[in-house]
């Protein structure tokens, strides 16, 4: 029977003894059972049968590191240790999983070599793409990696399906090395150990994907495996894969390790479900496999499509690396991101939180839309990770006992309740899957019936309302003056439809708006200013998060409907995601539960992808994590459609709040059977109004299936012209002619009851 190891193990980690008060004074118990602890030579927790626990003074504290003393080893090791849940008497080994939480700094690596470049801590993220020519048109290929090159990339991948592929990436290399490119080449490698073999003699690093390189097809079937079957098959990989290994010693060669979530072998599934833990071990097994002959010229990587699996199956690795003593770069990436700004913000939510934990040596932003295109928002994540850690950027130090770093659970803010004696009903200036709120100048005001299109607004006879995807509330910095009718009767309706609108309190002071929530700082509340205010009106809070302690005690005093977690753009070394870190700690630790907006101020002039990045990586940092009930973002000099679809973007892409239909779509590559960008903007045309729905578009059949994660529907490349559809990881329809596979991707998702029709103009 399989066992099987599910992310809540852990989580929810057996709890291997409790601080009772006899061990809170210092008792020491003499033995142990079931503690679960690390062992050097597998890579995971294994069950110890007997220990002693060492050093159990001050049991009380949050976290604490003792000793412990193994029965079959005589040497001490440290473990450290934390409360199984926030208030929790039990304590659980604490994984680390990043060189600080309070600072970004870049977790020191080995250096891999790849042809002339070097990967690692000690060298610049490097960047990099993969070209999506047919591999076997060599002067297309050749034309396309100096592209890319002079684009600034650092290293090429390229996919190499079999014997005619490998054969052309001899000539591929030549070509380029005649004409002076000496970027280096990565072997893309899926079912063909052959094929890497060949392709190891010309190219400079090969990627293998663990979850199919000795494996057959997985069946995504739940299948049974015995110890003794499982066995087996690590020593058939191990008989597969070190010829590979013993191939890329001899010549020099780098590897990636690269594990997709979409793409684990029915092995691991038995063992360890569809999850983050899963990936990691089964990069793991090849792992072993390269230490065993002495390899280790080699890098990491555990991409998925939703970024906070992502997110996690890195950590779960890095956390795993550290307690073997590990310290192999990592290429990081989300997969199968999508195109524009959808895009690139799942690729600055997976990737920017990363970075921002100091993880992450090389990095690709994959896109639907031509490899060149990549490079320039890929340098712009690369250069956020470096400045983050050359700043160190973060703030003083602090004790994190709330945050999951291996599992997501939101921390839900309060959301308003209606209070007694309200005119207004403000249970909706918040929604409950995150919110967006939306800064509006008073110039809007001067044109309700655009403003509330801008807001997303439903308007139904001169009326506006809210739908799935209308902004929650607005900030207006300035009030209309009190006797412009028009401006505040535009105001009246957005209130009476429970849109928040927040004014800072001298504003509101001077020209008071009836049922406003009002904007306060801390030294507002400190010094009494606000109770200037009708009593009973809302507050909004601003913060900064990196406050002495002592200041922030005064929100322990008011009411507030919601917290603007607020700091300056201009602060170097300060860090957003640190210093919110610190608010959601503080909060926690108060019992404060506030919701917290991630309220971002950009300057004028920001490029249009480094506000999505910035977005992405500020705010969805701390979103992956649970921390956080919705979005403000201002930029003067953006347009307003802009703004609001990045802020409901970010939610989608943190799994927050739907809005649209989610779209996976790979990026394309040498494999690819049609037009990809084409294609996708069709059928996101025609499909773009199905929140909920998520549909998954890939160039073939070898990888397609496996790596569409979970998307609902799926078309899918089956051969040159040919259309597969899939519901959910079946094929249901094989074998239809692309012009009428869009229609029939159509039909199927009518035939599942997900079909709506989109809504009239
Ligand atoms: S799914 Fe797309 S990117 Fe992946 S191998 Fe197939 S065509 Fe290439």
């Amino acid at each position: 029977m399989g066992r099987i190891l599910t992310s809540e193990f852990w989580s929810n980690t057996t709890p291997f003894f409790s601080s009772s008060p006899g061990m809170a004074t210092g008792a020491v118990p003499t033995s142990i059972s079931n503690l679960k602890t690390w062992d050097s030579s597998l890579g995971f927790a294994k069950s110890m049968d007997f220990v002693r626990v060492c050093d159990l003074k001050s049991m009380k504290s949050a976290r604490k590191r003792v000793s412990i003393i193994r029965n079959s080893n005589p040497g001490q090791d440290i473990v450290e240790l934390q409360h199984a849940s926030p208030g929790s008497p039990l304590l659980v080994p604490r994984q680390k999983y990043c060189e600080s939480l309070n600072n970004t700094i870049r977790r020191k690596t080995s250096t891999v070599m790849a042809g002339n470049v070097a990967i690692g801590s000690e060298h610049p993220i490097r960047i990099q793409t993969m070209t999506t020519t047919d591999t076997k048109d060599v002067a297309g290929t050749v034309e396309q990696v100096m592209r890319i090159a002079d684009r600034g990339a650092d290293i090429v991948r390229i996919t190499v399906q079999g014997k005619k592929e490998a054969d052309a990436c001899f000539e591929i290399k030549n070509s380029l090395v005649q004409k002076n490119y000496n970027i280096p080449l990565v072997a893309d490698i899926h079912f063909a150990p052959a094929v890497a073999l060949r392709v190891a003699e010309c190219f400079d690093k090969i990627r293998v994907n663990p979850g199919n390189f000795a494996d057959r097809r997985a069946q995504f079937e739940q299948l049974e495996y015995t110890d003794e079957d499982y066995q087996k098959e690590l020593e058939h990989i191990e008989k597969v894969f070190t010829p590979l290994v013993e191939k890329c010693k001899k010549y020099g060669r780098a590897m990636r390790i690269g594990t997709n979530h979409g793409s684990l072998s029915d092995r691991i599934m038995s063992y360890y479900g569809d999850s983050p833990r899963g990936m990691v071990e089964s990069a793991f097994e090849f792992a072993r496999i390269c230490r065993k002959l002495d390899f280790h010229n080699f890098v990491f990587s555990m991409k998925a499509s939703n970024p906070v699996i992502m997110v996690q199956a890195y950590r779960l690795l890095v956390a795993e690396m550290y307690a073997q003593g590990w310290d192999y770069p990592l290429h990081l990436g989300v997969t199968e991101a999508g195109e524009g700004e959808d895009g690139r913000m799942k690729s600055a939510i997976g990737i920017g939180t990363l970075l921002q934990d100091g993880l992450g040596d090389t990095i690709r932003v994959s896109l639907t839309e031509p490899p060149e295109e990549e490079i320039l928002p890929c340098r712009r994540l690369a250069n956020l990770g470096m400045r983050a850690s050359e700043l160190q950027k973060g703030v003083e130090a602090f004790e994190e006992k709330h945050r999951r770093y291996f599992d997501f659970q939101r921390r839900c803010g309060q959301l308003p309740a209606q209070k007694e004696g309200e005119e207004v009903d403000y249970r909706g200036v918040l929604h409950r899957d995150g919110s967006v709120l939306m800064s509006v100048s008073l110039d809007q005001l001067k044109m309700p019936e655009v403003l509330y299109k801008s807001l997303a607004a439903k308007f139904i006879v001169g009326m506006p309302f809210k739908d799935l995807a209308t902004v929650d509330s607005i900030l207006l910095r300035e009030l209309p003056p009190v006797d412009d009718a028009n401006a505040r009767l535009a105001l009246k309706r957005l209130i009476d439809i429970s849109m928040g609108v927040i004014t800072p309190l001298s504003e509101q002071l001077t020209k008071p708006l009836p049922n406003a929530m009002v904007l306060v700082n801390l030294k507002e509340i400190s010094t009494g200013a606000y109770k200037l205010l009708p009593q009973g009106t809302r507050l909004v809070v601003s913060v900064r998060g990196d406050e002495p302690y002592e200041e922030l005690e005064i929100i322990k005093s008011v009411d507030a409907t919601m917290i603007l977690h607020d700091l300056p753009y201009s602060e170097d070394k300060i860090s957003r995601v640190h210093t919110a870190r610190r608010l959601f700690e503080y909060l926690s630790d108060n019992s404060l539960n506030f919701p917290v907006i991630h309220h971002i101020q950009f300057p004028n002039e920001i490029h249009r992808d480094d506000l999505v990045i910035g977005a992405g990586s500020d705010a969805g940092a701390l979103l992956v994590d649970g921390l956080g009930d919705g979005i403000l973002l201002e930029a003067p000099d953006k347009d307003f459609e802009f703004l609001r679809n990045t802020s409901f973007n970010l939610l989608q892409g943190c799994r927050m709040r739907n809005t649209k239909t989610e779209y996976v779509s790979c990026p394309s590559c040498g494999r690819t059977l049609f037009d990809l960008q084409e294609i996708s903007a069709e059928i996101r045309e025609k499909t773009l109004h199905l929140p909920g729905v998520s549909i998954a578009i890939m160039g073939c059949i070898v990888n397609g299936p496996g790596e569409m994660a979970d998307a609902d529907f799926g078309y899918v490349g089956g051969a040159p012209g040919k259309i597969d559809l899939y519901v959910g990881k079946t094929v249901v329809k094989r074998g239809i002619e692309m012009e009428y596979a869009t229609d029939a991707l159509i039909d199927l998702i009518k035939e599942h009851g997900r079909w709506v029709d989109p809504p009239a103009e």
